[in-house]
């Protein structure tokens, strides 16, 4: 490059600077967006309420420590997907390994054993928020998701594996969703280590019979997570790995019963399920129940919600050994799936929208709004000064109920003209500035 290109390109970029963009699978959510964003989270709110589950917020970068430990070395999430750096290196030249929380679960417990919060009871505990996990982004999978999830943590018995299914199923249904038609529950039991451990061993075995057979990816994990290769997608290998061991068959009574018992509540209550024997989840720390809620409706990433029981995980994060279960929504999973079945969140509309044809009585205007918002009204004026007709367009595109418009002569009497803006609104007529709260409540009812 010569010194003339240099200048030249020194020139161009000092007149447009480069257009900066969102990191590759991780993406903005735009108000017309997050308004929906935020209609399922208060519904999902709702629902956690009533079972009473609290909220807890743990930060998005920990110890990558804990997610090695928590979620396991050979996992797909700690060997490929996470972001893991060190950071800056303090004055001793001391730096620490740090990770973007790819879930949640391991923050969470965590947190309760950092501040000894289980120490006399059991905690009942949901999160929203950011996880972040290096996929190949595609239609329901990015970099940065978001999950809601639930975690039940110090209690043992089935009656509370049932519960967190009976809240995400009451979930579904209160946003809309049939089971059977938009989802399916699938449970299974993955009974405990020594179960496993049997299982482990004739599945090894078989599958070593048919190594032929196996792809690279089942190859891998033959002898590090054989489990997993029964989850494979790949069609050659479906016949093969739909007659393997079954982990089912090697559960003894005290897992089956545990079984048993998250099935008979399930059924008192009426949710549906399919037992998946070949349900594994693909973090390490699951015992006995797992379950997930699959969708036929959104391709592969048909997973929306992800869940079961992981005993062990608080002693092994450094706790006094306590019981757990929980489960993992994704979010951006669940509004795909809403859209695509048609189940459309109610935007959020204002109220009134206020005309103000001339800026002289602006602050008499931006009193009066005040007052209506005092009184719960939402409300909003249109900035800047511009035509009647444009401010109308204005007031008819926000979905306003009513038009409140400021003309001057009213103004200078005290009064607004307040017009419905949809049929059922009523007549026009005029109110007084001064007791805006008196008829705040009729515009409330647009
Ligand atoms: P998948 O098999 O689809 O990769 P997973 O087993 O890795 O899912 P979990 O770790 O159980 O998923 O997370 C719970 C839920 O979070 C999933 O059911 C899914 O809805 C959502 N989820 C997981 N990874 C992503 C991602 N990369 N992008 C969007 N949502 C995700
Ligand atoms: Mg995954």
């Amino acid at each position: 490059m010569t010194a003339v290109d240099l200048k030249t390109n020194a020139q161009k970029s000092a007149q447009k600077p480069e257009v900066l963009r969102a990191v590759k699978g991780m993406n903005d959510i735009l108000p017309a967006e997050a308004a929906r964003w935020e209609w399922l989270e208060d519904k999902m709110r709702s629902v956690l309420q009533r079972y009473g589950y609290a909220n807890v917020r743990t930060p998005i970068v920990e110890q990558t420590a804990l997610f090695v430990r928590g979620i396991g070395e050979v996992t797909d999430i700690v060997e490929k997907e996470m972001y893991a750096f060190e950071d800056r290196a303090d004055k001793h030249g001391q730096a620490e390994h740090l990770a973007l929380r790819p879930e949640m679960t391991a923050g969470v417990v965590r947190a309760m054993i950092e501040h000894s919060y289980l120490r006399d009871s059991g905690r009942r505990l949901y999160y929203f928020g950011p996880m972040f996990r290096r996929e190949k982004p595609q239609k329901g999978r990015s970099r940065q998701f978001h999950q809601m999830g639930v975690e039940a943590l110090g209690f043992a018995g089935p009656d509370v594996d049932a519960e967190v299914i009976l809240l995400g199923s009451r979930l579904l249904r209160e946003l809309g969703l049939i089971a059977g038609e938009h989802f399916t529950l699938e449970l299974n039991c993955l009974g405990e280590t020594a179960e496993r451990l049997a299982h482990r061993e004739a599945l090894i075995a078989y599958l070593e019979q048919h190594k032929d057979l196996l792809d690279e990816d089942s190859q891998r994990r033959l002898y590090s997570n054989p489990l997993r290769v029964l989850d494979t997608k790949n069609p050659t290998m479906q016949e093969m790995v739909n007659a393997a061991p079954k982990l089912l068959d090697f559960l003894g009574e005290a897992s089956m019963a545990h079984f048993n018992g998250v099935r008979a509540i399930l059924d008192a209550a009426g949710v549906g399920y399919r037992i998946n024997p070949r349900l594994v989840r693909g973090l390490d720390y699951y015992n006995l129940t797992v379950f997930e809620w699959v969708t036929d409706k959104l391709g592969s990433q048909g997973t929306v919600c992800g869940g079961g029981r992981y005993d062990g995980l608080i002693e092994q994060l450094g706790g006094k050994a306590a019981p757990a279960v929980g489960f993992g929504m994704g979010m951006e999973r669940m509004l795909l799936l809403l859209e695509e079945v048609g189940v459309l969140a109610a935007a959020p509309t204002l109220h009134a929208y206020a005309i103000v044809p001339s800026s002289q009585g602006l602050p008499q205007v931006m009193v009066a709004l005040e007052a209506l918002r005092g009184a719960g009204v939402s409300v909003q004026f249109h900035p800047g000064q511009s035509s009647m007709k444009s401010q109308f367009k204005k007031a008819d595109a926000s979905g306003a109920g009513y038009a409140l418009i400021f003309g001057e002569d009213e103004l200078a009497q005290g009064l607004v003209a307040v017009k419905p803006l949809r049929r059922e609104g009523g007549e026009q007529g005029m109110r007084s500035i001064s007791c805006a709260a008196d008829w705040a409540a009729e515009l409330l009812n647009a």
